[in-house]
């Protein structure tokens, strides 16, 4: 998986005060010539737009709120010039650029050498940011080790295969336990060198959430479920995320030992097709139980589709929050969400004001809580770089939890 720092080599992912930057769009870094020209094949069209439109270097605006707006312009207008998706990496270039994290201003000669994440006009700008930067200099520095490993050695998901020891009959109290009780059963050395156990709580942290959520409204008691088969509506994309979808059929299957299938919608405008995928699980009692599940992915807005797809067991939204915009479309949308009593719907966040946020658009007559909002025993342990300025640098997925339904019909 590529990425992009200001202040790394475009090719091979290391730091250092002495990269030289590309001599053209002068965003791009690399330690030597060799690099710079194994990279231009796939740098050019992005360096002739950001050379063309040059729009970084005009910024003028004042603040953290209007340098927010001029990156999203900024981003349509790559969009619009290179007529095709920005890549990951073209992605980061506009939304972490090398630019004073003070005055946004793109003439930067200072770069914190710790994280490598953030830079500089001048030593007075470096000082007035000095106290803000230090609660988070460490954090920006661990995303980066993340990239880095990951970069080299990315681990292959596909070939993970686990299970639990039949012992445990309860979600131990956080990700970094639940993470202990996960019993590889094949390459375990593989793994072991592979993920460390921030990867590891990020890479589970969907799974558990909806185990969590199962077990928390009593769909789950020690490790059996209500029904042997569960209907799960999503309606956000995060759960997409790291190819996790084969882990969390795997997590199901094997914690809920009369699971025999799982059916997942997931429902959003932002799809590029509906489709289906299957997930065949081939250890010996999966095979047992006959066990069965797909995820199904439908292009729209939630309230189009309730009503022609089964009622759920748990409907699920991570890092929701109910975005301002559309909120036509949200008025409609609520009221589907509580269109089953008593189905818990699982919400998280990444600050506890979005999350209470979203529950203030659901009526408070009508919901109960199973769980109130609160900081989740169960969020990413891993620090993911934040592009929006004005608010914490790093942030963590599913930092903050809540579990409503609706009480009354
Ligand atoms: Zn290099
Ligand atoms: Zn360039
Ligand atoms: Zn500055
Ligand atoms: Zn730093
Ligand atoms: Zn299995």
């Amino acid at each position: 998986m590529s990425f992009f720092y200001f202040a790394v080599c475009h090719v091979c992912k290391n730091e250092g005060p002495t990269l030289k930057k590309c001599g053209k769009c002068k965003l791009v870094h690399y330690c030597n010539q060799e690099h710079q020209r194994q990279d231009w094949r796939t740098h050019k069209d992005i360096c002739r737009v950001i050379t063309e439109t040059n729009t970084l270097l005009e910024f003028s605006g004042e603040g953290p709120v209007e340098f927010n707006k001029f990156k999203i312009i900024t981003a349509v207008l790559w969009h619009f010039e290179l007529g095709r998706d920005l890549s990951v990496s073209e992605h980061e270039m506009w939304m972490f650029p090398k630019v004073c994290a003070v005055c946004y201003k793109t003439a930067v000669n200072i770069v914190c050498t710790t994280c490598w994440s953030v830079a500089y006009c001048n030593n007075k700008h470096r000082m007035l940011h000095e106290k803000q930067h230090k609660e988070f200099c460490q954090k920006l520095k661990l995303c980066l080790e993340i990239h880095q490993n990951m970069f080299n050695e990315e681990p292959e998901w596909e070939r993970m295969s686990f299970d639990f020891s039949s012992s445990v009959l309860k979600l131990p109290d956080n990700i970094c336990d639940v993470v202990k009780i996960i019993k590889f059963k094949s390459n375990i050395d593989y793994w072991r060198k592979a993920m460390n156990l921030i990867l590891m709580t990020e890479f589970f942290c969907s799974a558990v959430n909806v185990v969590y959520a199962l077990e928390m409204c009593k769909f789950v008691e020690k490790r059996l479920g209500k029904k042997n088969k569960i209907v799960i509506h999503t309606t956000t994309m995060e759960i997409c995320e790291n190819m996790s979808w084969g882990v969390l059929m795997e997590f199901l299957a094997h914690w809920i030992y009369n699971l025999k299938g799982v059916k997942i919608y997931v429902i959003s405008p932002n799809l590029n097709e509906e489709h289906r995928l299957s997930f065949t699980l081939n250890c010996d009692a999966c095979r047992k139980k006959r066990f069965n599940s797909s995820v199904v992915f439908l292009k729209g807005q939630y309230h189009e589709f309730t009503g022609t797809i089964p009622r759920p067991d748990l409907v699920v939204m991570f890092n929701a929050a109910f975005p301002d915009v559309g909120t036509v479309e949200w008025s409609e949308t609520v009221p589907k969400f509580l269109a089953y009593k008593n189905v818990p719907i699982l919400l998280t966040s990444y600050t506890m004001e979005e999350l209470k946020k979203s529950i203030s658009k659901f009526p408070s007559p009508w919901i109960k809580s199973y769980l109130k909002p609160q900081q989740n025993l169960f969020g990413s342990l891993r620090p993911v770089r934040n592009s929006e300025e004005g608010f914490d640098p790093v942030v963590y997925r599913n930092t903050f939890v809540s579990i409503i339904a609706k009480s009354k019909t």
